[in-house]
């Protein structure tokens, strides 16, 4: 059959089955993808796109990074599943080497972010019933944020307060309050003996790009010492490199005692993963939590080889270098089209366009000028490189910006 052909009913079939076949949970673009390399994807018609997505921060190194590539190959020929049954030597190391960014503490393996953020609301429950001197259901309230995000599981929805999410879905996890982020009285304000945890993103991705600043995480991790809290940060979008340290809480100086990852982890792998500091640690006790696929040695070759690429080519301090002017150069636009943008919030690659009007019309010229962004919040284009992204598709994603703003 000639190619071309070949190529149109398959793009038919794709439409005709998305359409027929796959659940309607989603309002998909109607573009198919069918291949990636560095910042670039290309659609099932040949055109290229400058992919500032990355998967929504998943594709930390961009699509087939060539070390993470030769990684998966031999691991995929060697062994993919074990179960927790048994050791592999890659979830061992993929531990070590967290821990070596996070501080003395463990690390559990799941799959998703949501699940990093369930093993962290089960970690609270625990401590509850340990302060409560082993009485369940007492000490179980978790202050989270308003405008928070943390996943569409029970746990994850029920920490956050937003309608879009949850409608339709009570009842959901009770013992969830919501505070104002940045305004440390609020949380304070919210807490009594029944009070466990404090969960927060350390920047808020979904609901539009808004960090907590240096002094409310200092505030907040001394409430949790006076209270004997526990301060459980979700990172699962902005930690691993994407704000040029390791983890974003890392800006403030403080340290949690637990933390959610997964997103950039696995460089497109599924892979999450909770670390719990050393002291709390021994909260889980064996039959506690669990995952069948967390941790394979397949998922942790991928972690491992995005560690690897991440200290090999010294992305955190290149983030930290490129970022910068590329956010100015963004935050010039704000002058030259006041009427249509709002506000330029960043933190290294996870940077936030906010409009005065609808972002629909601007994501779509913006696609049609060759360049990938997500929409967060009502009225904010978000722009997630991956981290080795180069110096010129950053000039080159302000340029067409501009463009975009201009039609
Ligand atoms: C994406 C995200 C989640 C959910 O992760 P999944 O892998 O989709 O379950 C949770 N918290 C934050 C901050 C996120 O950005």
């Amino acid at each position: 059959m000639n190619t071309h052909i070949a190529r149109t009913a398959i793009r038919t079939a794709t439409a005709e089955f998305y359409d027929a076949y796959v659940l309607k949970n989603y309002a998909r673009a109607s573009v198919t993808f069918v291949r990636g390399h560095g910042t670039q994807v290309w659609d099932d018609e040949g055109r290229a796109y400058l992919d500032f997505t990355s998967g929504i921060a998943v594709n930390a190194l961009g699509h087939c990074h060539p070390h993470w590539v030769a990684a998966m190959r031999r691991q995929v020929t060697e062994l993919v599943h074990t179960s927790n049954l048994f050791r592999n030597p890659n979830q061992a190391e993929l531990a070590r080497r967290l821990v070596g960014y996070a501080g003395p503490g463990r690390v559990f393996f799941c799959n998703s972010g949501a699940e990093a953020n369930e093993t962290l609301i089960k970690l609270s429950r625990l401590h509850g019933v340990a302060k409560a001197g082993g009485v369940e259901g007492k000490c179980f309230k978790i202050i989270c944020a308003n405008n928070a995000f943390h996943g569409r599981t029970y746990g994850g929805m029920s920490a956050t307060p937003q309608e879009k999410v949850r409608k339709g879905f009570a009842p959901l996890v009770p013992g969830f309050v919501f505070a104002e982020l940045n305004n440390l009285q609020s949380f304070a304000a919210l807490i009594d003996e029944d009070t466990a945890a404090i969960f927060i993103e350390t920047i808020q991705g979904e609901s539009g790009v808004h960090a907590c600043t240096r002094e409310f995480l200092g505030g907040l991790r001394a409430l949790c010492d006076k209270h004997n809290l526990l301060l459980m940060l979700d990172e699962v979008q902005c930690g691993i490199g994407r704000t040029g340290k390791f983890y974003a809480f890392e800006h403030a100086g403080i340290r949690p005692d637990a933390i959610g990852m997964a997103k950039g982890l696995g460089g497109g792998m599924p892979i999450g993963a909770a670390w719990v500091r050393e002291d709390r640690a021994d909260l889980f006790h064996a039959g506690h939590h669990g995952s069948t696929f967390g941790g394979t040695p397949l998922a942790c070759a991928a972690g491992l080889a995005v560690l690897d690429v991440i200290e090999r080519e010294n992305l955190l301090e290149k983030v930290t270098r490129q970022s910068a002017p590329w956010i100015a150069a963004l935050e010039k636009l704000t002058a030259g089209f006041p009427q249509k943008v709002v506000a330029v919030r960043g933190a290294g690659y996870l940077t936030g366009v906010q409009l005065a009007g609808d972002i629909a019309p601007v994501m779509t010229r913006l696609r049609e000028n060759g360049l990938l962004a997500v929409g967060a919040g009502n009225n904010t284009i978000r722009l997630l490189p991956p981290l080795n992204v180069s110096e010129e598709d950053l000039a080159k994603s302000v340029e067409i910006f501009r463009k975009a703003l201009a039609d």
